[in-house]
């Protein structure tokens, strides 16, 4: 197969745009894509009619505008092209009108009390900045979701806000070092994506999975990954068929899937795309998720995005790499050659460390689940602490320059006197830490904390604010100085020396960090519940109003959304608990009962051998029985008692401190069941089934 063949073969790009639009209309829309100028309607209608006729040759007889509501999965509703004539014929047909804006009835999109129900009927709005394609025989039109007061109901809009404000403020620090030919900066991310497969039959047996996506019982199994035999090993063939027509179906939407490979927990995989910038890369993360669940039951698997399918087994996580680059080409976060380049790239540096230091709990709130609590702090995956790994060698060239030394080069470094004192940094492999949660690495930033299901927007919106903030204060220090290397030098001393606690190089999973970063005075928020705060704290709001990213009333309303659903998903775990158990479970045990005492009964009458071992097992089952019941029992009493909450942050507390609780001891006498239960009577797959056998 050739792929430059297929690659974005249902994608309205460039390629597309330039064959098929008129020249004019073709630069008027290319300036919208590049520089964001408005697009007049009548441009739009010209664009409007290449598209549709581009999307029927391709079979397309649909077509819907995609968004991204606060759910975090994408939304469509489809409309046919269809247009009744006055003969009672019909015709294919797209105005204007209907690629800019939609008006979808969203009421029942979480919108957290910003839409009233009078006005519930939120409107979609064309994005030109992210490609149309189409999927599925539809005509999918990037777009992103307000209300009538204009206020942003999705992820998209606080995205693209964001994007504005780097551009802006990265482009004042960069003009300041000359760069005057450079007229945008963009933010870029590539998205690793990991996820397991499971067999679709056996999904089928368990309803955990099928309403929680991830298992609430199941014993160990004698193996899991403690061989680390999995990971980057040979794909089984049916697996490698997946993954190849994986790839297909993304490279024909013009998603640059490029990495594949198992990872470390059996049954555990990763795709990792090559980057782009923020806005497509998180359309095209989101495809890429939908895409593989579709593509996966083809095959007969089930592609679990939960962040912990599987306790005891590692749990999927969303490395989001991010980077700075220019319109012409330039990496900020490359250290370059020259010591003028070096200056900039150390400035940047702080921009990161100095942001990520300051709100390091908006970081955390950004990538906030139910699901991701199970992951983050699991001894696998980042804690709920945010600290930033540089490597040795810059973390070297950073305490110099704070300590005013020289920095003493080892043999691998090499590093090289630049303008005013500021040493030339090169680099090699500075990724030599899984650990942590905000790692750079090389020439970009790997963000460890995203969950496997999350969109990449809200974590993406944090980083560009964050570091655009810093900029901006550097921006404005420095338009005011004389010497603009001297005082670019000040500025990244006095970044180093405010905001060095949040550099950590050693191990971030070990207890000891815990400790050490509370001395440090660093931010630990361990559950969503506590992290969401932050989302409505002074300080907060006030940087992201006074940027225009969120409005105070945008984010209260999240706030309370994302409160909502936590609490919502942990009832529905807990409800799909029960009746797992009541349905389930204890009938399967009583059956096994059953024949353990009749088996005595026999054996006594036979007056045979001893029933000592029968009689023990029967014991310890019913002793588990029992503490199950009891704590099924509780677990109803907690249910009833949260519906009695109308407070949403009550709520979402005492779903964290009770039902949750109640929830670890339903599992593990469970557990325990399981494991003294004979395998032909246990009513659902065990994770051995799940996990080894297919
Ligand atoms: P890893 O060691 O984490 O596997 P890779 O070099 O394979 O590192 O990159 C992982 C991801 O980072 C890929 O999606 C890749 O496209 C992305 N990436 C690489 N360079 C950049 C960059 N400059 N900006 C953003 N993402 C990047
Ligand atoms: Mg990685």
């Amino acid at each position: 197969m050739n792929i430059s063949e297929i690659f974005g073969e249902m994608v309205f790009n460039e390629t597309v745009m330039k064959e098929r639009l008129p020249e004019e209309t073709y630069k008027a829309l290319k300036d919208t894509i590049r520089v964001g100028s408005a697009l007049d309607e009548d441009v739009a209608g010209i664009v409007a009619t290449a598209m549709k006729d581009w999307a029927i040759e391709k079979g397309a007889t649909h077509y819907t505008h995609w968004f991204q509501p606060l759910t975090g999965i994408t939304a469509e509703k489809h409309d046919s092209f269809i247009s009744p004539k006055t003969n009672g014929t019909a015709i294919m047909d797209f105005s204007a009108k209907e690629l800019i804006k939609g008006e979808p009835d969203a009421s029942s999109f979480p919108s957290g009390g910003l839409r009233v129900t009078f006005e519930a009927r939120g409107y979609t709005a064309w994005d030109p900045t992210s490609y149309a394609f189409i999927k599925d025989e539809t005509l999918c039109i990037p777009t992103v979701f307000c209300s009538y007061s204009g206020e942003a109901l999705d992820k998209k809009t606080p995205l693209l806000r964001s994007m504005q404000l780097i551009d802006r403020e990265a482009l004042r620090v960069l003009k300041l070092f000359g760069h005057n030919d450079v007229k945008h900066i963009n933010a870029n991310a590539g998205a690793e994506q990991e996820y397991f497969l499971v067999a679709k039959e056996l999904f089928d047996l368990r309803k955990d999975l099928i309403f929680c996506s991830r298992t609430l019982f199941g014993a160990k199994p004698p193996k899991g990954q403690e061989l680390d035999d999995h990971y980057f090993g040979a794909l089984q063939p049916d697996v490698k068929l997946f993954m190849r027509d994986l790839d297909n179906e993304l490279w024909r939407l013009g998603v640059y899937a490029k990495t594949e490979h198992k990872e470390a927990a059996p049954g555990q995989y990763e795709l990792a795309p090559v980057y782009s910038g923020v806005n497509t890369a998180t359309d095209h993360n989101q495809l890429t998720m939908e895409i593989m669940k579709k593509v996966a039951l083809r095959h007969g698997f089930v592609c679990l995005l939960h962040e912990k399918p599987f306790a005891g087994l590692n749990g999927s996580g969303k490395h989001n790499n991010w980077s700075l680059s220019t319109d012409t080409g330039k990496n900020l976060f490359s250290p370059g050659s020259s010591p003028q380049s070096n200056t900039l790239f150390l400035l940047f540096l702080c921009a990161v460390i100095k942001g990520v230091d300051e709100y390091q709990d908006l970081l955390r709130a950004s990538i906030a689940s139910a699901g991701n609590d199970l992951r983050l702090g699991a001894q696998e995956a980042p804690p709920s602490i945010v600290s930033i790994f540089l490597g040795d060698d810059l973390e070297g060239v950073l305490t110099s320059i704070e300590a005013k030394e020289d920095y003493e080069a080892g043999t691998m470094r090499t590093l090289e006197s630049g303008v005013n004192v500021l040493p030339h940094v090169r680099l090699d492999n500075t990724d030599r830490n899984r650990t942590s949660p905000f790692a750079f690495t090389g020439n970009k930033f790997e963000f460890r904390m995203p969950g496997s299901s999350h969109s990449i927007a809200d974590a993406n919106t944090v980083i560009n604010t964050i570091v655009a903030e810093s900029l901006r204060i550097f921006a404005d220090e420095l338009e005011n100085a004389q010497d603009i290397n001297s005082a670019a030098y000040r500025l990244i001393r006095k970044t180093v020396r405010e905001h060095k606690r949040i550099l950590y190089s050693g191990n971030n999973y070990s207890e000891e960090w815990v400790k050490e970063a509370e001395r440090r005075g660093l931010s630990n928020r361990p559950t969503t519940v506590d992290a969401l705060e932050s989302l409505i704290l002074e300080k907060n709001v006030e940087l992201l109003t006074r940027h225009g990213i969120y409005t105070q009333r945008e984010l209260q309303s999240r706030y309370e959304i994302s409160l909502e659903s936590y609490s919502k998903l942990i009832r529905i775990e807990a409800n799909t608990m029960l009746e797992m158990t009541r349905k389930e479970i204890f009938p399967a045990v009583l059956s096994y009962e059953k024949l353990l005492s009749e088996t005595i009964n026999s054996k006594k009458l036979a007056c045979a051998a001893s029933t000592a071992p029968e009689e023990d097992l029967l014991k310890r089952i019913a002793e588990k029985n029992t503490e199950l019941y009891s704590a099924c029992i509780r677990l109803k009493e907690a249910i009833t008692e949260a519906s009695k909450i109308k407070n949403n942050l009550k709520l979402a507390q005492f779903c964290r401190d009770s039902i949750i609780l109640i929830m670890n001891e339903v599992r593990s006498s469970a557990d325990a069941l399981e494991e003294l239960t004979a395998k032909d009577f246990w009513p659902f797959p065990t994770y051995e089934d799940l996990l080894f056998n297919f």
